[in-house]
């Protein structure tokens, strides 16, 4: 009787314990996403973010936009080979959720089977998809979430599988190369995707004004291939430039994707700011960290303009490493308010854990010490806690 007794009091408590953890669990993470818009400033440390908010507003004035973001935490980039990770293994570990070693792009050069990518996921529950970066578009990062291949080196198989298999509604960037080669890459991949893209229902677009035409045309798939290798970066534009500014491909991106009766998965990248820090260029960094922000507010104005956006839309803006070991350097005794020294420990990446800044439901897992790997996971759940209203 005893030993009944306490089985009883035992299943009771396990009850009440589980039955109060999934009420807590409804009321506070009730997700309702609809749209995730995932923004990359690559190769970005904090004291990139102090060094532009410096140049930018001063010493004491206000906050980036990123900085505004109401949840702040921070992730481990380590790969699966190394302390040290790249673009590929970093992006890799968001996307497919597991380690990847360096140079790998969602796909284990062992062999293993593959998982779908977190677009992937997102398109088979009916949202639209797209990919925004200031790199080829077939660089590591976008690749991650529209392709798997052994090597980030086989940029014309990314854009085939791009074109062929994945085919993410909007793909803005650099890279137009690659989608025209006549001699194989690695992987043994050639021809010309452009002409199936258009096969396919794309807009091509080639120019800032190519992308605005289709946009206001109606466009619901938009391939925009700005330049043949990485795009123009900020320090070096020059007036009249046919290229469009990350801000404004971000935006194109937006008015294509809310097209989507059932919501989208964007991934928008600011790729050069690593390539500034790989540069030990402060000029060069800091015109990408602030052409990215820019990026970040259009994002935010898109949110805030209607409470519905609020509501179902989850934001993160997250860095896959640290580049350069960028510090803001300078002399206590003697120095000048609002001025410092850039310096940098190397012209690679770093180890450094890198901060996520995020809003919007599901938001609340981000806010806290993770692994990059988690960050798949809470996107994931994020999709699959959508009402069934949003979904097709
Ligand atoms: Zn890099």
């Amino acid at each position: 009787m005893k030993r009944y007794v306490s089985l009883v009091t035992i299943l009771i408590v396990v009850l009440f314990a589980s039955s109060s953890f999934s009420a807590e669990r409804m009321l506070e993470e009730r997700k309702e996403v609809k749209n995730i818009i995932f923004m990359v400033p690559d190769g970005m440390g904090l004291a990139d973010v102090t060094a532009a908010r410096i140049t930018k507003n001063g010493i004491d004035g206000a906050s980036l936009s990123f900085e505004t973001l109401e949840r702040i935490g921070y992730q481990r980039t380590y790969s699966e080979d190394n302390t040290i990770t790249d673009s590929a293994a970093a992006a890799s570990a968001w996307a497919c959720g597991e380690k990847f070693k360096n140079g790998e792009i969602c796909l284990h050069s062992d062999g293993h089977l593959y998982k779908p990518t977190i677009l992937e996921l997102a398109k088979s529950s009916g949202k639209a998809t797209g990919l925004v970066a200031t790199s080829t578009i077939t660089h590591a990062t976008p690749a991650v979430f529209g392709a798997h291949v052994k090597s980030r080196s086989c940029e014309q198989e990314i854009a085939r599988q791009y074109i062929e298999v994945t085919r993410p509604d909007v793909m803005l960037g650099g890279g137009l190369a690659k989608f025209t080669a006549a001699k194989p890459d690695k992987c043994g991949t050639a021809g010309n995707f452009i002409v199936e893209a258009m096969k396919e229902g794309y807009a091509v677009a080639y120019t800032k004004q190519d992308m605005d035409y289709a946009v206001s045309n109606g466009a619901r798939r938009l391939l925009g291939l700005f330049n043949n290798s990485g795009m123009t970066p900020e320090y070096q534009r020059t007036p009249g430039i046919t290229e469009p500014r990350l801000p404004e491909m971000t935006k194109a991106a937006l008015d294509i994707l809310e097209r989507s009766e059932g919501g989208f998965f964007v991934m928008i990248e600011g790729s050069q700011i690593d390539w500034g820090n790989h540069a030990n260029d402060l000029q060069y960094q800091t015109g990408e960290t602030l052409a990215f922000d820019e990026a970040v507010k259009v994002v935010l104005d898109w949110i805030n303009a209607s409470p519905e956006r609020k509501q179902h839309t989850l934001l993160i803006v997250v860095a896959d490493h640290e580049t350069g070991g960028f510090s803001v350097n300078g002399n206590e005794d003697g120095g000048v308010l609002g001025q410092f020294v850039p310096g940098w420990t190397s012209t690679g990446h770093t180890g450094v854990d890198t901060l996520i800044w995020s809003q919007g439901p599901g938001s609340k897992a981000l806010g806290r010490a993770i692994d990059n790997t988690d960050i798949y996971r809470i996107m994931k759940e994020a999709l699959k806690d959508e009402p069934e209203e949003h979904r097709k």
